[in-house]
């Protein structure tokens, strides 16, 4: 049951994801793509089920996610959008796809071989999405067995081959070389697939590759992070963060110059100064490796968190401002006004924002939605 009174929550404001998928799907329809609403590990932190709801309503018509369970998640709350699930162990099932109509991701014989007998097994067919190694390295099926599980899928009549997709390791780097190197060999992977007779829809592009290649949207693209608001690529774009972590003031207390703070004394007042406990800590998902830099946002304006962040426990330093308990503290969201960012946490941990947000899935931590 959900604590009544959390200690740190994040809010998530889902005018704001639908405000981003717009912008995104706006730019994929003007190459004619449509969009995917990529909502894989709860929609990175954001809630899985009440995303992909606004991500529908703002113009998605794909969700994406990684495994099959997460798929059937958002089947079992009623979506019906077409879905794709792309990664799941060597000895998942397959059989509940062909059932919920969800597209499976694959990369080699086995999985193809595995999706055509769940396929059999459940009288209907597996649509596949077969995907190619264009650079990546990670899964994908490798360029040289490409043409034999092209030619398998094409002669099996338990299996449609809805789509073949790729993904790109760098399209964060605008201009870096292996873009059109992997663009190219996405091309080649196509052709493959028409001289088996096969005309499937292609995709390509995440959110970086949504905003700096419109060459690259083909028939749909799969949008993440920006979708969260989290920009990718240098270039500015009006995207909104959704998520907000915020905690409360418990208390307050006056300490004189001289006085330490917190495990190992890290910090010292230089002048009395008055110190608020905010209860969220490294459990709640406030990394220590942030001790020492941290800012929170309270009562108006930005305020050091001083000495070691706790596991359960963080103290602000308010000088000689005195914020009433119950005081709401922010400590990243939207970043108005100069308030702390995910994207800063993550620059000054040395990490990406995806690591930042999606870590917040943890249930000490609330979560609300407005
Ligand atoms: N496509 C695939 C296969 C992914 O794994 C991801 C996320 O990592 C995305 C699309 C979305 O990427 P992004 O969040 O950078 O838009």
């Amino acid at each position: 049951s959900p604590d009544p009174f959390p200690r740190a929550e994040v809010r998530i404001d889902l005018d704001l994801i639908r405000h981003n998928l717009a912008l995104l799907a706006g730019r994929a329809a003007a190459s004619g793509a449509a969009t995917m609403a990529v909502v894989k590990a709860d929609a990175y932190g954001h809630g899985a089920v009440p995303v992909a709801r606004a991500a529908l309503e703002a113009g998605a018509t794909w969700l994406g996610a990684c495994s099959l369970a997460e798929a059937l998640t958002l089947r079992e709350a009623g979506i019906q959008a077409p879905m794709l699930a792309w990664l799941d162990t060597a000895d998942t099932d397959y059989t509940p796809a062909i059932a919920a109509g969800v597209d499976l991701g694959l990369s080699n014989a086995g999985e193809l071989e595995r999706a055509a007998s769940a396929a059999r097994r459940a009288g209907g067919r597996a649509r596949v999405h077969l995907k190619i190694d264009t650079g990546l390295s990670r899964n994908g099926c490798p360029p040289h067995a490409w043409p034999a599980l092209v030619k398998s899928a094409a002669a099996d009549s338990a299996v449609e081959v809805v789509g073949i997709w790729s993904h790109l390791a760098c399209a964060d780097e605008p201009g870096h070389p292996s873009i059109d190197a992997q663009a190219s060999r996405f091309q080649q992977a196509y052709d493959v697939a028409l001289e088996a007779g096969l005309h499937p829809m292609r995709h390509l592009a995440n959110s970086a590759a949504t905003l700096t290649r419109p060459d690259l949207h083909f028939d749909l693209v799969r949008v993440g992070i920006a979708m969260y608001g989290l920009n990718p690529v240098p270039q500015p774009e009006d995207l909104r963060p959704a998520m907000t972590f915020r905690s409360s003031v418990v208390s307050t207390k006056r300490v004189d110059a001289g006085e330490s703070v917190s495990y190992g004394h890290t910090w010292t007042a230089e002048a009395a100064t008055t110190l608020a406990l905010v209860p969220a800590g490294y459990a709640d998902g406030v990394p220590r490796t942030l001790s020492g830099r941290l800012d929170v946002w309270l009562d108006g304006r930005r305020r050091p968190v001083v000495g070691r962040v706790c596991m359960d426990q963080i103290v602000v330093d308010c000088g000689d401002h005195e914020p009433a308990p119950g005081t709401e503290v922010v400590l990243f969201g939207s970043g108005e006004g100069g308030a702390p960012t995910a994207t800063e946490w993550a620059d000054k941990i040395g990490t990406i924002d995806y690591e930042i947000v999606t870590g917040m899935c943890r249930p000490r931590v609330a979560r609300s939605y407005t």
